[in-house]
């Protein structure tokens, strides 16, 4: 397949296009190359491409995750999985073509409006997880297995539900309409109502022999796993979307879309705000007064760092990209690292003698006392 391109490129339309600029381009380029009208080389893919794009654009959600990861971000989607629209494109469609040819795609219409036929394949409810991701892995990335039940198409029947293909018959009751129309005749002229067969309900089709794979359900639940591909920088609230991992489609139409909410797991010691991670680093009283170098952790290991002297407590040092990496391979966050400064309390002789020699020193010529300047500032 030939690289695919931004979606918003595909639509001719600006990132920040509103939901009715993007329905208006949708509408215009479905017409223009819709496959019944463009014959042309290429309309097809064209149509295919368009569809997909919008139907991630107009989703509020699914922008939202494309806006945020891209492709990245749609992983697994539209790998073949269908090859028909989704719902949100059907009912558009049958939109546009009630207004082209001057009839819906189901054909009755009644009073209200145009009606979709019950029999029509309808693309499954999208679905939400919450997984929880490590520390570590949100900050690397990482390929994480996800175990769910899914409604799958039988592989026996396709879906149909029938043991053969001969087993299928178009019902008599509606003749494959999947509605039944009734007239009611009063004072005022006659009307007609349209229900649902009550021999089908609604499917148009009458199984003799059903699947005995499935038992004329079309579908099997399964336990399935999916690989999910968590990018490196990901964070808590994110979602991830796994095309045709949702609810079950009906009268053969696409499953949904799982929707993997990410909640990343704290660390013990790194402490996540966006892209910049914070550590209290301690660091003794002498070191702080002389300066000195030390080694940090960071999450790419350890990086040397420099105190300088006479730092204070609570002082914050930067290490310039060592955060976490950026999700759309921008510049990594910084990591903060704020200085906490322990006092030893169990002396040495030794340590106990040089202390009292340095107070001795306090207050003589050339040595401001800090408690003494401290006092003086209240007078
Ligand atoms: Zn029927
Ligand atoms: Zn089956």
């Amino acid at each position: 397949m030939a690289e695919k391109r931004d979606y918003y490129e595909v639509l001719g339309i600006s990132k920040s296009a509103t939901d009715a600029e993007i329905k208006k381009a949708y509408r215009s380029l479905a017409k223009k190359y819709h496959p019944d009208v463009n014959k042309e080389p290429g309309a097809e893919e064209k149509f295919k491409e368009i569809n997909e794009a919008y139907e991630v654009l107009s989703d509020e959600q699914k922008r939202k995750t494309y806006d945020q990861f891209g492709f990245a971000g749609m992983e697994g989607s539209f790998g073949g999985n269908y090859g028909g629209f989704t719902s949100g494109g059907f009912d558009d469609l049958n939109d546009i073509f009630s207004s082209f040819f001057g009839g819906g795609m189901g054909g009755f219409s009644s009073s209200s409006g145009r009606t979709r036929p019950d029999n029509a394949p309808r693309k499954g409810r999208d679905r939400l997880m919450k997984i929880d991701v490590s520390f570590l892995d949100a900050c690397f990335g990482k390929t994480q297995t996800v175990t769910l039940n899914v409604d799958e198409t039988c592989m026996q029947c396709g879906g149909s539900g029938a043991a053969s293909k001969s087993d299928i018959e178009t019902c008599p009751t509606c003749h494959g309409s999947g509605t039944v129309i009734s007239q009611q005749r009063t004072a005022f002229g006659v009307f007609q109502t349209q229900n649902t067969c009550p021999d089908c309900r609604g499917s148009g089709q009458r199984i003799r022999r059903v699947c005995p794979k499935c038992a004329g359900k079309g579908y099997e639940r399964k336990k399935t796993t999916v690989e999910v591909k968590i990018p490196a920088g990901i964070n808590t609230g994110q979602q991830l979307r796994v095309s045709g991992k949702g609810e079950r489609g009906t009268n053969g139409g696409p499953n949904g879309d799982l929707y993997l909410e990410i909640n990343v797991m704290p660390h013990e010691q790194f402490v996540r705000e966006g892209k910049n991670i914070y550590l209290e680093i301690p660091v003794t009283a002498v070191d702080a007064t002389l300066g000195t170098t030390i080694d940090v952790p960071t999450i790419n290991g350890e990086v040397t760092m420099k105190i300088p002297a006479g730092t204070q407590d609570g002082t914050q040092l930067r290490l310039k990209g060592e955060g976490v990496p950026d999700l759309r391979g921008g510049r990594a966050g910084d990591q903060l690292c704020t200085v906490r400064i322990k006092i030893d309390t169990k002396l040495t002789m030794k340590e106990k003698e040089l202390y009292k020699q340095l107070r001795e020193l306090e207050g003589k010529p050339g040595k401001e006392n800090i408690w003494e300047k401290f006092k003086r500032s209240f007078s």
